[in-house]
């Protein structure tokens, strides 16, 4: 638990803020976050980096809220985006486009020619059919687009199957002497600058060994290609810090960096800028979810709290059997085992399972920690259920930052048609 939240006065708060306020005011469920822990989090990324010229760019689709996205761009953050969507919110929430970096492997003509209007800082391509494309756009509009090749350096992260990508058979990036060839063509290509090399390895890394090697990995290419001529003048070593959901034993930033600053510090000295991708280490732990227990029930012998907020408000339980800790917000210290279910009608549809969890009775206030990152932003209307309000705390004050959805955005631009 992020130290903005903790029990003072008898509940839990956040910042100075009781939880049970904003449950009071905003309804349930709603997720909280902490304007503190977010700038906390940035902060400890940046002074990792010190003494390195360097960018700590901010993973977009781990919380994408408007408010979110100013507060980080606010704190001199970058942004690292992978939809047209994405750079629609960023470029709302203040962005400098100079300091956007554009991933994802399937990059549509649209979002290729938004990116090259805005004239973002980089494209992490993904595959030469993708940098093909990209140069017929850039022509077309008679525009250069800067272009960082991702690597695949061919490495596993030991984290979640559905969150790593830095394998061999993954189908993210580009393997590296592919790259090599790749970048002995780039004079074909008129309207593409080749400036930065790119990698990410995956998600909720623990384990620096894997990461560490992926850097070197691809730090060799850098070199590489610098010595065949190119100015590369940025190499992203991309996100994927773990944060503590349970117990386990996660590097500091300061480690994270360390474990590679040589290699950094070399490249650093030959005129390259370092630039990183954070989502889950800055957004996860500044978050929450807080929900009410709408019934208690007991099932084939198990313990069942029924909560208000189900998979639809909170999916990486049901999709990666994630564990978020719950607490009491009235901190009531009394514990039973039982399984913290929501009522969406799916056997999937936990937010914890068979834990031991807060014996709360009907009514009572509970928050699922660490929810700031792929909380609402993997949220959906599944089962025609609104997505909860998002509300950020700073200090003593608090504001509704999404509006709980009403019942006529679930069937927004939904149409009958005349032959019904
Ligand atoms: C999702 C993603 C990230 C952020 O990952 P986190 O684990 O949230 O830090 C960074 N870079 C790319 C290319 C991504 O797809």
């Amino acid at each position: 638990m992020d130290d903005s939240y903790y029990y003072g006065e008898g509940e839990l708060r956040c910042e100075s803020v009781a939880l049970s306020e904003i449950a009071e005011s905003a309804g349930t469920p709603t997720y909280v976050y902490s304007y503190g822990a977010l700038e906390k989090a940035y902060r400890e990324l940046d002074e990792a980096f010190a003494g390195l010229d360097h960018l700590v760019c901010y993973a977009v689709k781990a919380n994408s809220n408007l408010a979110v996205l100013r507060a980080l761009a606010s704190f001199g953050a970058g942004a690292d985006i992978v939809s047209g969507g994405e750079l629609y919110r960023v470029m709302r929430a203040g962005f400098d486009p100079k300091k956007v970096v554009f991933a994802g492997v399937g990059k549509t003509e649209e979002e290729m020619i938004s990116g090259l209007g805005e004239r973002i800082l980089l494209f992490n391509v993904e595959s030469v059919s993708e940098l093909e494309h990209l140069e017929r756009y850039a022509a077309r509009h008679g525009k250069t687009a800067r272009v960082s090749l991702r690597i695949n350096p061919d490495v596993t992260p030991e984290t979640h199957a559905h969150i790593s990508t830095g394998q061999g058979t993954s189908k993210f990036g580009i393997p590296v002497d592919e790259a090599l060839a790749l970048a002995g063509r780039m004079g074909e290509y008129r309207f593409l600058d080749l400036i930065g090399i790119h990698q990410h390895i995956g998600s909720q890394i623990t384990k620096l060994e894997p990461y560490a090697e992926s850097v070197e990995k691809s730090a060799g290419l850098v070199e590489e290609l610098k010595r065949r001529g190119f100015d590369i003048k940025y190499f992203n070593i991309g996100g994927g810090l773990g944060i503590r959901y349970k117990d386990e034993e996660v590097p500091t930033p300061k480690e994270f960096v360390d474990a590679v600053r040589p290699t950094l510090e070399a490249l650093g000295t030959s005129g390259t800028k370092i630039l990183c991708e954070m989502g889950r280490y800055i957004a996860g732990n500044a978050g929450v979810l807080l929900t009410r227990v709408l019934y208690r029930k007991n099932s084939g012998g198990k313990s069942f709290l029924i909560a208000d907020a189900g998979m639809n408000d909170l999916l990486r339980p049901s999709l990666y059997d994630a564990y978020h800790e719950v607490r009491s917000v009235n901190n009531g210290a009394a514990t039973a085992a039982a399984g913290l279910v929501g009522p969406v009608c799916e056997t999937g549809d936990y937010l914890a399972r068979d834990r031991t969890l807060p014996d709360a009775a009907e009514g009572d206030l509970l928050a699922l920690m660490s929810a700031g990152a792929y909380g609402f932003s993997m949220a959906s209307n599944y089962n025609s259920r609104p997505r909860p309000a998002e509300v950020l705390v700073k200090g003593d004050r608090w504001s509704v930052i999404r509006e709980r959805e009403h019942l006529a955005d679930l069937v927004k631009g939904e149409l009958i048609p005349a032959f019904l």
